[in-house]
């Protein structure tokens, strides 16, 4: 996390897969992020929701699917 860069944005193609409901329209989905801020299974982290056209905030509600490699 010491740079901007990222490969895509929208997708997430690293980190676990996680269930977790956007804080702007309440939606659940399912997302892929290496950046959350807490623990993985109950923490947030920002992701574009396509509900909200933009990135927001996501609260993590489970761990779906751990990460292949850390
Ligand atoms: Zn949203």
């Amino acid at each position: 996390m010491a740079s901007k860069s990222r490969p895509a944005p929208g997708a997430g193609h690293v980190g676990p897969l996680l269930s977790a409901r956007c804080t702007g329209c309440g939606k659940t989905s399912e997302k892929r992020t290496t950046e959350i801020v807490g623990d993985a299974s109950s923490g947030s982290f920002q992701h574009v929701c396509h509900s909200c056209r933009g990135v927001t905030w996501w609260n993590a509600l489970a761990v779906l699917e751990e990460a292949d490699s850390a």
